[in-house]
């Protein structure tokens, strides 16, 4: 999945954008509100963080010239907590709220469950055959037993398992399972879904030539 945070407090910036990586999130910065509308429009973010209170152009700003073109999922991060603020972002467009001071699990726990609704998946436990993906616990387990995968392996199966029965272009997962930061070589992809074949089963994802991967559903 893949994230972009607007916010110009470069601390705030700096932490949320290392826990987030941790995460194993694909993170793309913008320290105002120009520039993170620019990249808001140009790429299909799974979710924006966004900052109210920012140079050039504020949260609200961004907020409504995006929601012309885009229907990414919007949390809005605040430093006042008044009902007139929760109204106005929830009518601008905002899909969450959450105000500063926040505690990271929380945030946490809301990007998971906006990147569930966004998927129409209403639970943290995806199950495909004898594959079980858990998405608050970041696990896997093929008929009961823990399977160890990477972090970009875990993004990659967590992806396709949340478009189960739909082919995902490898286009798709490069835009969503990359940041800007991120130079891995093209060739990789197939790295890693060979891996995790070995760890899954052999016809657990398939490949469609020219098109992309398939989990069935
Ligand atoms: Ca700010």
């Amino acid at each position: 999945m893949r994230i972009l945070i607007i916010e110009d407090e470069p601390d705030l910036l700096r932490s949320l954008t290392m826990a987030l990586r941790d995460e194993g999130y694909a993170v793309d910065t913008a320290a105002n509100g120009e520039d993170g509308l620019f990249s808001a429009e140009s790429i299909a973010y799974d979710v924006i963080l966004l900052d109210v209170m920012l140079p050039k152009l504020d949260g609200w700003g961004v907020l409504q010239r995006l929601r012309k073109t885009r229907k990414t999922p919007v949390l809005m991060l605040t430093a006042r907590d008044t009902s007139r603020d929760r109204v106005r972002g929830l009518d601008t467009g905002a899909d969450d709220y959450l105000v500063k001071p926040f505690d990271l699990p929380e945030l946490l726990a809301r990007l998971r469950a906006l990147i569930r609704r966004t998927s129409g998946q209403t639970t943290t436990r995806i199950e495909i055959g004898e594959v079980a993906l858990d998405t608050a616990a970041r696990s896997v387990t093929r008929a009961g037993a823990l399977v160890e995968l990477t972090a970009r392996e875990y993004g990659l199966l967590e992806y396709l398992m949340l478009h189960r029965g739909q082919v995902v272009t490898r286009t798709a997962l490069y835009e969503h399972l990359f940041d800007e930061d991120d130079s891995t070589l093209s060739n990789l992809l197939d790295v890693h879904v060979s891996n995790m074949r070995k760890k899954l089963g052999h016809d657990f994802i398939t490949t469609r030539r020219g098109h992309g991967y398939c989990i069935e559903g």
